[in-house]
């Protein structure tokens, strides 16, 4: 009786949790509207405690080790985890508070610690390891081996094979890697939040575009500034506004603003973090039997050591900052021409680049906006998602939503099966770090039925005033159609096992689907039908559309010398045999200095706060332009055959790349679907480099 009544009253708590009650939405989706962040500790509590009982009981097993008792017990294991987890870092990254960010700081390192006690737990891995030894004999399906090997490697690589003392070490090292990481990425949030201006009437505002104003003034509104307009730190806020405004001064201000978060002083200082996380990744590295953490982890990449990614490197390098000097020449002329007597500055490049833009290909940033709506660049993201991979969106308003601005579609083939669920989470907010990305609440796979995805993407865009459509950028619009592209990753796989399901692929493989799609956006045969005035409803002119050709590879040594410099940070930085003493600013300076960085371009994330190193792009930043090689020899193929839908090609595409996710080592992938390895080629002449 007792037991009874007290597993009735766990299944009432159970009921009144949101997290942990069945979901009973439309495809199973989350149900935002009634999660609480007081549900998340007892939610993570019991998921943590289910999950560690399911790994107890595989690495307790006295059966001999079965591919079935072992690695698929080990995919089946920490759903709830999984489906709590993905809630909870989605709403702290896209719309937090601070209720969310302090669980966030407790949460982190116990998550990191449960991790480490099934990577580092000998029992399960003797089992894990039995089976590899083993596994040619196994007769296993290709997919089955694969998810064997990938598994035993992703044990190795955590320290399993280490002795106890070591395991515990980096138990420990990967919880204070957590702690760390938490405390650096909300610091950037909070330097971000702290800062906005306020342009006080015309003389601010002088030289900006219609849409900048609208944006700054709804910005105004959204930190109850109404009647007033405002630049924040979102990149959608400050970019335009260094491209287009008059005011030198207030350039000045911005810019500098922008380029010091995380080093502020103070409690959201980023620099000394920093230093403890590299310390604390070369003791990990070391411990694991390399020199460096680069070493590490480019040991599993498509680049397997830091000399092959210097390899890239300097190909583009060079090339990218004789450009970079020639656009400087060019710029500075202009400023003279203009009736200016300085050199350009770090916060001019962008304007006198504007204007440079205007004079030599008379392409207006602004009338380029004016054809770029929001919505229409969805539709026309999703129109090309039909014609390569036959699937439709459908938006549908009885899907839950985590936000009013989040939008939700479902996605089908075009014969009606349910693909699965798309968010899209379009808008700046205060509560939303800056940056885009794809990330997914439910992955898929096959163990227990056809599980089918829900995907979401995220960006920070500014939103147009009321009543008006939300202007984008050519850059914007590039970037909506690169995260569809790693959410077509997700919706579009077809794996048995969720460790090798939809984005789970080696991480400079991961860039290739996104960077891929953006290149239709590019296309007349997009654009002419998308790329409709926001007023008059016309689509983009011949005359724009050949300016917009023309000037493709404008600015391209700055923007390749901006992100190859934080590439070369990010690689350096983990290259470091020797940590002790290190300063984070006399080493961004002196990497900068030995590279040849010219005075006028900052690296497009500076240490303090470049957050794609501290998550999971750690030495891996340089993955950008491994898969540049691979996109731009890709889209290749479809140029190649005369139409940029070709069906062969686009089956092809599906097939091996974007329903694969890591069914297959990485560079087969690519070459099934190509015929051949990627040549370089096509990245220097997309860039302009070559
Ligand atoms: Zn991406």
């Amino acid at each position: 009786m007792a037991k009874a009544r007290k597993s009735a009253g766990e299944a009432g708590k159970r009921e009144q949790n949101p997290l942990l009650a069945p979901w009973r939405t439309p495809f199973k989706a989350p149900p935002f509207g009634s999660i609480k962040p007081k549900h998340f500790k007892p939610a993570f509590g019991l998921a943590l405690k289910t999950h560690k009982q399911e790994i107890a009981e595989i690495a307790a097993k006295t059966a001999k080790p079965t591919f079935a008792n072992t690695i698929v017990a080990l995919e089946k294991s920490g759903v709830l985890l999984g489906k709590i987890a993905d809630v909870f870092f989605n709403a702290a990254s896209a719309d937090t508070n601070e209720a969310l960010q302090a669980i966030e700081r407790d949460i982190s390192p116990v998550l990191a610690k449960h991790q480490s006690a099934i990577l580092l737990n000998r029992r399960l891995f003797l089992r894990i390891a039995d089976l590899y030894e083993r596994r040619e004999d196994l007769e296993l399906e290709r997919e089955d081996l694969r998810v064997l090997e990938r598994t035993y490697k992703a044990f190795v690589r955590a320290g399993a094979k280490l002795d106890a003392k070591a395991r515990k070490r980096i138990s420990e090292i990967n919880m204070e890697l957590a702690t760390l990481g938490t405390a650096f990425t909300q610091n950037v949030l909070a330097d971000e939040q702290a800062w906005h201006m306020l342009l006080d009437g015309e003389r601010d505002l002088e030289g900006l575009p219609e849409s900048v104003r609208a944006a700054a003034a709804q910005a105004a509104v959204d930190l109850g500034k109404p009647g007033q307009y405002a630049i924040t730190l979102a990149r959608s806020s400050v970019e335009p506004f260094l491209q287009f405004s008059a005011r030198r001064d207030l350039r000045e201000e911005a810019w500098k603003a922008w380029i010091k978060r995380g080093e502020l002083g103070g409690k959201t200082d980023n620099r000394k973090i920093v230093v403890e996380m590299m310390k604390l990744r070369s003791e990990l590295a070391r411990l694991l039997g390399f020199e460096t953490f680069a070493d590490y982890v480019l040991e599993d990449t498509m680049a397997k050591t830091p000399a092959g990614v210097r390899a890239l490197l300097d190909k583009v390098w060079p090339a990218a900052l004789r450009s970079a000097r020639a656009e400087r020449d060019a710029l500075e002329k202009r400023a003279r021409a203009d009736g200016e007597n300085f050199k350009i500055a770090a916060w001019d490049w962008r304007y006198y680049a504007e204007k440079e833009r205007q004079a030599r290909y008379d392409l207006d940033e602004g009338e380029v906006r004016s054809y770029l709506v929001l919505e229409n660049v969805l539709e026309a993201a999703f129109d090309t998602a039909g014609k390569l991979f036959g699937i439709v969106f459908e938006e549908r308003t009885d899907i839950p939503v985590y936000h009013p601005d989040v939008r939700a579609w479902e996605v089908r083939t075009k014969a009606g099966d349910h693909v699965g669920v798309f968010y899209g989470d379009y808008y700046a907010r205060p509560s939303k770090r800056s940056g885009a990305w794809m990330s997914s609440y439910r992955g898929q796979h096959k163990l227990t039925g056809g599980i089918r995805p829900i995907v979401v993407n995220v960006m920070s865009v500014a939103r147009g005033a009321p009543d008006t459509p939300t202007l984008l950028s050519f850059d914007d619009a590039r970037t909506l159609f690169h995260e569809l592209g790693h959410g077509l990753h997700g919706l579009l796989s077809d794996v048995t096992y969720p460790s090798l399901a939809m984005t789970n692929v080696l991480h400079d493989f991961v860039e290739l689907p996104s960077q891929l799609y953006e290149h239709w956006l590019s296309r007349p045969e997009v654009l002419k039908r998308f790329a409709l005035h926001e007023k008059t409803g016309k689509p983009m002119p011949e005359r724009l559309l050949k300016q917009l050709e023309a000037a493709r590879t404008f600015n391209q040594g700055f923007q390749t010398v901006e992100y190859t410099a934080s590439t070369l940070l990010d690689l350096e930085l983990h290259s470091l045999r020797d940590v002790s003493g290190l300063d984070a600013d006399a080493f961004e300076s002196e990497i900068l200095a030995r590279i040849g960085m010219p005075a006028e371009i900052v690296p497009r994330h500076r240490i303090p706060h470049f957050q794609h190193i501290i998550g999971g792009y750690a030495a891996g930043y340089y993955s950008y332009l491994w898969s540049e090689v691979m996109d731009a020899d890709a889209f290749a193929a479809f140029t190649e055959t005369g139409n940029i839908f070709d069906r062969k090609t686009a089956n092809k595409l599906k097939t091996h790349i974007y329903s694969a996710g890591g069914r297959q080592d990485a560079l087969d992938a690519y070459i099934a679907f190509r015929g051949r390895a990627p040549e370089i080629e096509g990245l220097l002449r997309k860039r302009g480099l070559s």
